[in-house]
């Protein structure tokens, strides 16, 4: 099979695991993998197989992408707080007749000794954070900060891949960075900047929880923002991992 008339699965990224996916389908014959990004990062890693960058226009236009770009299986690799390109995806395979496998990655759970705080949303952990510590490290990506930009009482670590969308807390410095991290360094940078409380989003995976390892050896609390609903639906499945994914869309890719 060359390589143009292998089918086109259509990788929607934007995740450490969107890379790993890329990877491990660019590796076989039997599939060709289009990765999708949303163009926010100035300078996004780098992936595996072809790339394609910016928002699609909606859930008509990705109908008319895939069916343009003969793609017959799509694999949602997205964060698990993107519902808006998850629901999209799940909104136009219905409507193309293409199979969805997503990956559906589980929330972090708490261990003996976490001492971690649930938030509904990014505004509920902004109106709880003071009152659990003054030296925040705010982990939460770089696109809502503005949620805490009216916390005045604290002193925020900002850590981003990206300079955030302003307004920005008054008392803060930027720590550019891209994960995964590890143990050792989330430490290092808690002890550092004397981080008494830690926020995060409950992404799940390891690329971003060793903060939370570090978080429970320092015996700090954590504020963690509770995550959106996936969107459900008939033609979708899930898997809980990368190599399930991956192994779900060669199943597919046979059946199509
Ligand atoms: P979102 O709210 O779900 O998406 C908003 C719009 O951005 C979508 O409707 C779509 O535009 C476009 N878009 C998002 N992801 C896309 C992709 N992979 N390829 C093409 N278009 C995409 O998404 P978000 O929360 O802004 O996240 C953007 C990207 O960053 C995602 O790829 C996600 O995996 C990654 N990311 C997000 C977070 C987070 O906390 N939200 C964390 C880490 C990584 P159209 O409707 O025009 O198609």
């Amino acid at each position: 099979m060359t390589r143009s008339d292998r089918p086109v699965v259509l990788v929607l990224g934007g995740t450490t695991e969107g890379r790993e996916v890329a990877a491990a389908l660019a590796a076989r014959d039997d599939v060709r993998p289009i990765t999708s990004l949303a163009g926010r990062l100035s300078r996004p890693g780098a992936v595996d197989g072809e790339v394609r960058t910016g928002g699609f226009g909606g859930t008509d236009e990705l109908v008319e992408w895939i069916a343009e770009h003969e793609v017959e299986v799509v694999a949602d690799v997205t964060h698990p707080f993107a519902t808006g390109i998850s629901a999209n995806a799940a909104r136009a395979c219905a409507k193309a007749g293409v199979p969805l496998i997503a990956l559906r990655r589980p929330g972090w759970t708490a261990t003996a000794g976490d001492d971690w705080h649930p938030a509904a949303d990014l505004a509920d952990a902004a109106s709880q954070v003071a009152s659990l510590g003054r030296r925040v490290l705010l982990a939460i990506g770089r696109q809502e900060v503005a949620a805490f930009a009216g916390v005045d009482d604290a002193w925020f670590l900002l850590r981003a891949i990206d300079p955030p969308d302003p307004p920005l807390p008054r008392h803060h410095e930027l720590l550019l960075a891209r994960g995964p991290f590890a143990l050792q360094e989330e430490r290092t940078l808690l002890r550092e900047h004397a981080i008494d409380v830690v926020v995060t989003k409950d992404s799940g995976g390891d690329a971003t929880r060793a903060k939370l390892d570090a978080a429970r050896e320092l015996g700090l609390p954590v504020l963690v923002v509770r995550r959106p609903p996936a969107p459900q639906g008939d033609g979708i499945t899930t898997v809980a991992t990368t190599d399930e994914l991956v192994g779900a869309v060669a199943d597919a890719v046979m059946r199509t």
